[in-house]
């Protein structure tokens, strides 16, 4: 059975497993979620490390997709759910009548106010601060990074502009499956103010290992991604994930490190995977980095590409390197 008609056009099991999760669908495959650290930054003043990084505000921070489960790669570490999970393929999922950006936008902040509106009561009793949750209510920072590949949505350069005119800043995270699309993102003056393609594979090889591509030659269209990064004014990053035993040996440093250089990014993010979510019907702990690994990792990988370590969060074994 499918649900269709104003919300969306997903099969229903799908459907009420991603609300299940805390999904607030707009329109036909777009969606927002709270992020866990919107949380904790209302009721606790914990921040995502990207708070620290980059100077954004996780209370004002609006977790969106365009593309909702639309993915091109079924990727092993991923924690979300994906269709292989509850039985279903790509064909099922991928439907193609888009919704205006305008209609987004608005559905997104609308039902981010929605989300919202349940800290009223910790309002009135004193447990979160009134002019940070007023704050919230307007979000700043939008992280088109929820589920599916955003690039799918082909009127993303749009959307873009239109929370860069609401003055939000936006982090935009890619597979990089879609060079054309991002190229179309450079050429119509709608960058991000932080590009991130995604890279868990230092080859071909590992890469149809890994993140399961829907056709073998998405690699070479990742790689034509990567040469594009040079060509954006904003921040570009690769963003690597970092999985013990599998991705983090001297021979991947190496491999890696000729990516990064190739691409001419300006900053590399590498991130511990973490065992959680559906990834733990793929992976084991054992494939979760310690932070000091983590950090190993990148010192070795900066050394080889000619980056420097600029920032790192233990709690979220993450760290930050730079050119
Ligand atoms: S930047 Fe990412 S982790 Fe930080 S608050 Fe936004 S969605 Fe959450």
């Amino acid at each position: 059975m499918t649900v269709t008609g104003e919300l969306q056009t997903y099969p229903a099991e799908l459907y009420r497993l991603l609300k299940k999760q805390g999904y607030h669908w707009v329109g036909r495959h777009s969606a927002t979620k709270k992020c866990k650290w919107l949380h904790e930054s209302l009721v606790h003043n914990r921040s995502c490390y990207k708070e620290k990084f980059y100077g954004i505000r996780s209370h004002r921070c609006l977790q969106m997709s365009p593309a909702v489960l639309n993915c091109m790669t079924y990727c092993i570490h991923c924690w979300r759910a994906m269709p292989e999970d509850i039985g279903l393929s790509w064909e099922n999922i991928f439907h193609g009548g888009w919704d205006e950006p305008e209609k987004i936008v608005d559905g997104l902040v609308h039902e981010h106010r929605r989300i919202l509106s349940g800290y009223k009561a910790q309002v009135l009793a004193g447990k979160v601060d009134e002019a940070k949750y007023r704050e919230a209510l307007n979000p700043n920072q939008v992280a088109v990074s929820l589920s599916g590949e955003p690039t799918l949505y082909p009127k993303l350069a749009d959307l873009i502009r239109m929370f860069r005119e609401r003055d939000c800043t936006v982090f935009l995270v890619t597979s990089g499956v879609l060079p054309k699309a991002l190229e179309a993102l450079s050429d119509l003056s709608a960058e991000p103010t932080r590009l991130y393609v995604s890279l868990t594979a230092p080859n071909k090889e590992a890469y149809l290992k890994l993140n399961r591509p829907i056709q073998p030659d998405l690699w070479s269209s990742l790689l034509k991604s990567l040469d594009l990064l040079g060509k954006f004014k904003c921040s570009s990053v690769i963003r690597i994930t970092a999985l013990e035993d599998v991705n983090m040996g001297s021979k991947d440093v190496a491999q890696f490190a000729e990516l990064l250089t190739r691409s001419g990014c300006r900053e590399v993010e590498v991130k511990g995977y973490m065992h959680v979510g559906f990834s733990t019907t793929r992976l084991t702990d054992r494939n979760m980095p310690l932070f000091s690994d983590v950090k190993e990792f990148s010192e070795e990988l900066g050394d080889a590409a000619g980056y420097r370590l600029k920032a790192e969060s233990a709690e979220s074994r993450v760290t930050l390197l730079s050119k």
